[in-house]
């Protein structure tokens, strides 16, 4: 198998959801040899379903696995099978406004190999959900602390590809948050301890006299796709959009904050805490920039309005 897009993957099938069977000797069992994805897909009001953008989702796999040493489904191949399983569950995607249905790519080396090295065979699973909108009344802003134990990721290692060991090990650092009431915990880089890297499954946005600014993509932090239709938007609606080192100061005397991930879609922070101080954004952290994004987004994604940037996807029924 090579590294990288490779058309070999089998055709595949459509089956009930249930457990799946991998050698205890599996790549990715041992060596954490697996990558995932997650997009949605939305109903239109006229009942028809819309991917948002699955072709970058399958880009992003295949950027991946070349940092993974994995083979991956071509675009075609990623995009063709979320179509098929979309539409295999299309009774599960929920009416316009009441949510969307999740869906979650996982490729994994699923063949035995016992020494270090790549597995010999590799699996591609979707499997799906229908989740409900992640706020129940609009935007309803959360509560992060910047942490300062751990880190997300280093310079030269895997922060910046989807692969599921880089979940497994932030897990500690936001049980904690969690347990003393934080919604999130907010990572700096490893080298300086003063850069704004990402939350745990969302990317970073600090608003200050309508110039909105974002962590650059080095490769320590996912290149969110939430992220990037989010500028696309902003700079569409002639804001100026920097991406570049936020410092950690910069939340101090910033007018709004927010996160965007395909999960939380566009979320407001109502308050960051730093080094025991707590700082509180106006408005309980709803601002207008944030607002306005989260409208414009969702407004293409739901296809309440014309898709002029070719962002979705809609599934022939
Ligand atoms: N950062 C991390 C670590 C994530 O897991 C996610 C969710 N995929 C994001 C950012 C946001 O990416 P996206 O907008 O593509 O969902």
């Amino acid at each position: 198998a090579k590294c990288g897009p490779d058309g070999n993957f089998s055709k595949g099938e459509v089956r009930p959801f249930g457990p799946i069977a991998v050698s205890p000797s599996a790549g990715v069992l041992n060596y954490g040899q697996g990558l995932f994805e997650g997009l949605k897909a939305y109903r239109k009001t006229d009942g028809s379903i819309l991917l948002f953008r699955p072709e970058e989702n399958a880009t992003r796999m295949i950027t991946g696995a070349e940092r993974m040493c994995m083979p991956a489904p071509t675009v075609e191949q990623f995009v063709d099978a979320v179509k098929k399983t979309v539409l295999a569950n299309k009774r599960w995607v929920p009416p316009t406004g009441k949510g969307s249905l999740y869906i979650r790519p996982l490729l994994m080396g699923s063949g035995a190999v016992l020494g270090l090295a790549p597995a010999p065979e590799y699996t591609f699973i979707i499997f799906v959900s229908p989740v409900g909108n992640y706020f129940k009344e609009g935007l309803s802003p959360i509560n992060l602390i910047v942490e300062d134990k751990f880190h997300r990721a280093s310079p030269g290692g895997t922060g910046g590809v989807k692969t599921i060991g880089n979940y497994a090990s932030v897990l500690k650092a936001q049980k904690i948050a969690k347990g003393k009431g934080y919604s999130d915990v907010l990572y700096l880089d490893a080298v300086h301890d003063k850069y704004l890297e990402e939350v745990s499954s969302c990317n970073i946005f600090v608003v200050k006299d309508n110039v909105i600014s974002t962590p650059a993509i080095k490769g320590t932090i996912l290149p969110g796709i939430t992220r990037k239709s989010i500028i696309e938007v902003a700079q569409s609606k002639g804001f100026k959009v920097e991406e570049r080192l936020v410092s950690v100061d910069e939340l101090l005397d910033a007018d709004e904050v927010f996160c965007t991930g395909t999960a939380v879609v566009v979320s407001p922070v109502g308050s960051i805490t730093y080094m025991g101080e707590r700082v509180e954004y106006g408005n309980q952290g709803v601002g207008v920039v944030s607002q306005q994004l989260y409208k414009s987004l969702t407004s293409f994604q739901m296809g309440l309005v014309e898709d002029c940037m070719g962002w979705t996807v809609q599934l022939n029924q």
